[in-house]
């Protein structure tokens, strides 16, 4: 079994491969009421560097010495758990390693019919779900509203604009050079893309969202939320799904200039936690599922090589926006 193991907390600003040790351990053996995955995909996302950081979250950090925390898809290769059997396809926390065991808490079957694996740590996995529930439970978007989301090409930002058109919004993505941009129209369906990099955000915004905007997805924070904030209009919703641009800061972020704009819209502004919405996993899947089949959301998915060794550099890639959709590491 080839294991990344998280030795060190890192300084701020981006994490350092020191900080981890990758290391051949023993193949672990299935007890009884467990079962042993070979992990064929490892899901990197922005969240990790909050994992590996001490102090307050949502979730306890990776502890000192245990395997990275990821989410990851692999096939059950030899079991003596009672309801998985060899050959069955899995999603769940089984950490950046190449052999996993589990108990089955937490573990998702996939059905590879509907997608191939990688997507079940993907679209049809937790970034598939955050899009899901922010827009439309946290956001409350509907028919009309513009809906504007910042990292609109990755994971849940390019899911986020392909499940407004389908609810009949007008869709502006946000995102870093023309390359993404164009696709964000070309490929996803969005109805107009603002390259925050080009240095007109504010104007550039305003002209792609001519009636206001009624929905934010943020994903970014800092300037791009500052420009939104800007144009919202009134009682719009925003739901804070990530601050990315602030997780690998060396100094203290200052808060957003435009908050003003919270009191005089009256706007009402949520963070949401994938897994608050836990219970209704079933439906967002059973929606994501059946608009994949009809062909009227597709996921960009960006999966690298290198297998659990390359972990520590590819992490790195969402920072840099380097990733162009959803990352993972093929094992
Ligand atoms: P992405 O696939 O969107 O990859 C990250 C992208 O963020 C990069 O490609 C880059 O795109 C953009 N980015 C990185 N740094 C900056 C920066 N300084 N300024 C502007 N853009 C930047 O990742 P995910 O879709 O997996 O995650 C998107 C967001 O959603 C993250 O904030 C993440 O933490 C959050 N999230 C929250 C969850 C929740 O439960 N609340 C669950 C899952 C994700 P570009 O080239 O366009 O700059």
């Amino acid at each position: 079994n080839r294991v990344v193991r998280l030795v060190k907390r890192p300084a701020p600003g981006l994490v350092t491969p020191d900080c981890f040790e990758i290391r051949d351990e023993p193949l672990p053996e299935p007890g009884e009421g467990e079962f042993r995955v070979r992990i064929s995909h490892v899901s990197l996302d922005p969240a990790m560097r909050g994992w590996v950081n001490d102090g307050k979250s949502y979730v306890p950090p990776v502890g000192l010495g245990d395997v990275m925390r990821s989410f990851s898809a692999g096939i059950v290769e030899a079991s003596r758990h009672p309801d998985f059997q060899e050959g069955e396809a899995v999603v769940g926390l089984f950490g950046v390693q190449t052999h996993a065991l589990s108990d089955g808490k937490g573990v998702q079957r996939a059905d590879t019919s509907i997608a191939p694996l990688q997507s079940w740590i993907g679209g049809l996995g937790m970034p598939g779900l955050t899009a899901y529930f922010g827009l439309l439970r946290v956001a409350e978007a509907k028919e009309g509203d513009t809906v504007v989301v910042s990292a609109a090409s990755g994971a849940v930002g390019s899911i986020v604009g392909q499940i407004a058109k389908i609810k009949g919004c007008r869709a502006v993505g946000i995102a870093g050079g023309p390359a993404k941009c164009r696709a964000l129209i070309e490929e996803d369906g969005f109805d107009a893309a603002v390259d925050y990099k080009a240095g007109n955000l504010a104007a550039d915004l305003a002209a792609a969202c001519p009636d206001g905007i009624d929905v934010n997805f943020e994903n970014v924070g800092g300037e791009i939320l500052d420009a939104v904030l800007a144009r919202m209009n009134p009682f719009g919703r925003i739901a804070v799904c990530g601050l990315i641009s602030a997780y690998n800061a060396t100094t203290p972020q200052p808060g957003p200039a435009n908050l003003r704009f919270l009191l005089t819209q009256r706007l009402r502004m949520q963070g949401f936690i994938v897994f608050d919405f836990i219970r209704e996993n079933p439906i967002a899947l059973a929606d994501l599922s059946q608009w994949v089949s009809q062909g009227r959301l597709k996921f960009r998915e960006d999966v690298r090589e290198g297998g659990v060794d390359a972990f520590p550099q590819v992490l790195n890639l969402l920072y840099t926006g380097e990733n162009f959709g959803k990352l993972s590491l093929k094992v």
